[in-house]
């Protein structure tokens, strides 16, 4: 089921060019909780930096993720493009823990549990690319926390 069914704007009736306004920051681009509900997720923020358009029906959006934070340990059916933009720290693809940096490129195919830790001391900021229309993220039952917990790096990593 998507989430997004709004009509989608043109592409060339959105701003062609975002000023930034200091590192990590845009005029008039509001800074929004990560989710707007939940609690399995931790001192992180969400910028829409591209709503999607008819003609290109994707989002840009900009994840930060201040020390010591994580992202919701979660999959789903749509992917993940992922640009590390600021911060060192480590992220869970599949049944995998793998440390980033700035620069580094992560591509989160469908259905790949994933969760990003800011756990080196810095912050982290990425710019993640995804589906305009896109299902809902589904949450690790009790029978998949086990799976990923059988996995001794991975068990001491997630914070479900
Ligand atoms: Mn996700």
């Amino acid at each position: 089921m998507a989430i997004h069914q709004e009509p989608l704007a043109r592409a060339e009736s959105l701003p062609s060019h975002l000023t930034s306004t200091e590192a990590f920051r845009w005029e008039g681009i509001d800074v929004h909780p990560y989710k707007e509900t939940g609690s399995h997720f931790r001192s992180i923020s969400r910028q829409i930096l591209f709503p999607g358009a008819h003609d290109l029906p994707v989002e840009l959006r900009y994840f930060e993720i201040d020390v010591d934070g994580h992202s919701t340990l979660e999959r789903h059916h749509h992917a993940h493009l992922v640009v590390i933009v600021q911060g060192s720290g480590e992220v869970l693809i599949r049944d995998r823990v793998e440390a980033f940096r700035p620069h580094d490129v992560i591509h989160l195919a469908p259905m790949t549990w994933h969760q990003f830790r800011a756990n080196q001391g810095e912050t982290v900021g990425f710019l993640c690319v995804v589906n305009q229309e896109r299902d809902r993220p589904q949450r690790p039952t009790e029978e998949d926390l086990a799976l990923l917990r059988s996995v001794p790096a991975v068990a001491q990593f997630i914070r479900p």
